[in-house]
């Protein structure tokens, strides 16, 4: 039996209704992740955003307020929903246990399935999406209108879209329950290297016998126990005897891959038991095949035709897409930056799949609006924030990886994937019905991220956290560390610390009665502990260069309001350009210093920065009278111009708009 017959009985309602409604009004709601409005004008200035440029003169370009924090999953939820963090409940891409102090994925809660001997399934894995409110392209669709939706992040497990169709974004994990977790092969692997990177990857070391080496894929964890066993599957490598190529076979699929070139999509089937199996895809790249043999493979994505859960609405429209397609990825975090992070792959490999991967995007995205039309079609691309993230360094001589070799090869990367953005967007016009109404936004802007601060250091240093050895040894923290059951504060007394941070921005206060050995007194004392952390926070220093570091501290009781403002950090960092919270800190460590450079190729950042700095872009195609347009105003605007009344009292305000300008069918 599949898992996807599995999930299938997990809650998906037959369609209570069909879209019926006919395509008069058409609006089309582009999202293109972390598009920055200051770099959008400079490119349109020099002539680089032909589509954009016009679209700036004859309806509206603006910059669009975001979320604080303006992080892609706070601001995506905002987006959809209308509400404020308050109202969503998600606050950073983390949210912490106060009963245990580990961090969790903010999006998604998980139930394990069940099993009788370990072999009958009897209750079926559960996924329910931690993202609260009720979006408005399911509120849309729930009205009759046909609705398409594309890629949209906070959609893991899918809503439902009754009458049309769904495809989830940022949110859906690999087959190993990560956000991709990528896996390097390679015969020259020093054996004290391998095992779990930093972020997210799994170096394996390759033992070459003659031309031939096997490797075990390491997948899901098996269900059917209580332990962590990971599921595993064998593949094997054999260098050809020109040593050009590699043959790579995987379960009976071979094939031979030319040194760097990259592999179709192959298969793997992860056997839970005699009944079961978890299916995945992945995708090899031949890194070299000789002298030494490294291979580079993708993420395990949950495999688009067997699902083992849903990614798509209807659940088999993912196999559906990928029948006509052929495979896909299905992963949340679509690009492959963590492997470009720790410097398994090169900044060429990693552009050459990211624009592959987005052409796939355009290709469903071009094909539905011609050959389906929808009333309202949403789709969301992430290239633009992956490659900000990525390759600011060789845009900015400050940033300290700027490389002038490096610049000279990849510095227009982030400016060529805009253009490729501006190109989906003169094609999308040209597909639109006329008189519809074309929104294009991002979630927030971009800037550098020159210098990490580690926030649980400042807290030790200023008497907050209390360690139980000062002088122990940090252990070796990888972001396996956050999704594994570990103890993730080790060195940490409990009975002295007053507050703690965890996530990309956020403080939490070690409250008596809301965390395990809470010892703050709620109320008061509290407050009192919250205002003297954010005066001396805002008062802090770079000790380099002696300019402050934070723009902004702000309490999460008088920012946040709604049904889960309980949830809400008891205080949110907002950092000035070029700092951000240090990746030590994201995963839980304590280093020595407190302001330490970044060293790495993920160079821009946005994620704790303060939402002035890092406003959104807005571009219409029709005349809007607002002079402070925000993120969540884009759910009640499109509900108004379908006449649907909003599901809940939404914090966003529907926009004024003026007559659509005609859609130019040929430029
Ligand atoms: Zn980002």
């Amino acid at each position: 039996m599949p898992l996807a017959l599995l999930a299938g009985l997990v809650g998906f309602p037959a369609c209570q209704h069909q879209a019926t409604r006919p395509v008069t009004n058409q609006v089309v709601v582009l999202g293109f992740d972390g598009m920055s409005p200051v770099l959008a004008a400079k490119w349109m200035e020099e002539g680089k955003l032909p589509n954009f440029e016009h679209l700036a003169q004859t309806g509206t370009f603006m910059k669009l307020g975001t979320t604080n924090p303006p992080e892609s999953p706070v601001a995506w939820a905002s987006f959809a929903t209308g509400l404020g963090p308050g109202g969503t409940g998600i606050y950073d891409f983390l949210a912490r246990n106060p009963k245990t102090y580990l961090p969790r994925i903010a999006l998604v809660a998980k139930r394990k399935p069940k099993f009788l001997f370990g072999l009958i399934p009897i209750r079926p894995p559960k996924v329910t999406n931690e993202r609260h409110g009720i979006p408005f392209y399911e509120a849309v669709a729930d009205a009759g209108y046909k609705t398409t939706v594309l890629r949209m992040p906070l959609e893991f497990p899918p809503s439902p879209v009754p009458g049309g169709k769904l495809l989830a974004g940022l949110g859906v994990p690999d087959v190993r329950g990560t956000w991709g977790t990528f896996f390097y092969f390679a015969s020259d692997l020093a054996p004290e290297q391998a095992g779990n990177t930093e972020f997210g990857g799994k170096l394996v070391r390759l033992n070459l016998d003659g031309a031939d080496a096997t490797a075990e894929i390491s997948g899901p964890v098996d269900p059917t126990t209580n332990t962590y066993r990971r599921i595993s599957v064998p593949v094997s490598f054999q260098v050809t005897p020109d040593k050009k190529a590699v043959t790579i076979r995987l379960d009976g699929q071979t094939e031979t891959v030319a040194a760097r070139h990259w592999s179709k999509w192959f298969e793997e089937k992860f056997p839970v038991n005699f009944f079961l199996s978890v299916h995945a895809i992945s995708r090899f790249y031949v890194l070299e095949s000789s002298p030494a043999l490294r291979v580079y493979m993708c993420p395990l994505n949950i495999d688009p035709k067997d699902p083992a859960l849903p990614v798509s609405y209807p659940a088999n429209w993912s196999k559906q897409l990928a029948d006509k397609w052929g495979d896909f990825k299905t992963l949340g975090w679509w690009h492959d930056t963590w492997g470009l992070n720790e410097g398994r792959i090169s900044d060429g490999v990693f552009l050459q799949d990211t624009f592959r991967t987005m052409n796939t995007l355009t290709k469903i995205l071009l094909n539905q609006l011609q050959d389906h039309p929808p009333s309202l079609m949403v789709a969301v691309y992430t290239s633009t924030d992956s490659v900000s993230h990525m390759f600011w360094r060789l845009m900015d001589p400050q940033s300290p990886t700027y490389n002038p070799v490096e610049a000279k090869k990849y510095g227009d990367a982030i400016l060529e994937t805009y253009e490729q953005c501006d190109k989906v967007v003169g094609e999308v016009e040209k597909r639109m019905k006329p008189g519809g109404t074309l929104i294009i936004v991002s979630d927030h802007g971009f800037h550098a991220f020159n210098k990490g601060f580690n926030t649980n250091t400042w807290l030790v240093k200023n008497g907050y956290m209390v360690l139980k050895n000062p002088n122990a040894e940090e252990k070796k923290y990888t972001l396996d560390n956050l999704f594994s059951q570990g103890s993730f504060f080790p060195n940490v007394d409990w009975s002295q610390t007053k507050a703690y941070a965890l996530g990309l921005g956020q403080i939490y206060l070690n409250i008596y009665g809301r965390e395990r050995y809470g010892i703050v007194e709620p109320g008061a004392q509290a407050h009192q502990l919250e205002e003297e952390i954010r005066s001396k926070l805002l008062a802090y220093r770079d000790p380099q260069t002696h300019q402050p570091v934070l723009e902004g501290v702000y309490l999460g009781h008088q920012i946040d309001h709604g049904a889960y403002a309980k949830e809400a950090p008891d205080l949110q960092l907002d950092f000035y350009p070029g700092y951000r919270t240090s990746w030590e800190t994201s995963l839980g460590a304590i280093p020595p210093g407190i302001v330490v450079t970044n060293t790495r190729k993920w160079s821009g950042d946005h994620c704790a920065s303060d939402p002035k700095d890092t406003q959104a872009i807005l571009f219409i195609n029709r005349k809007l009278d607002s002079s402070d347009p925000r993120i969540i105003d884009v759910a009640p605007t499109v509900l108004k111009m379908f006449n649907v009344s909003p599901p809940d009292q939404l914090d966003g305000k529907p926009w004024a708009l003026a007559p659509s300008t005609p859609v130019q069918a040929e430029r």
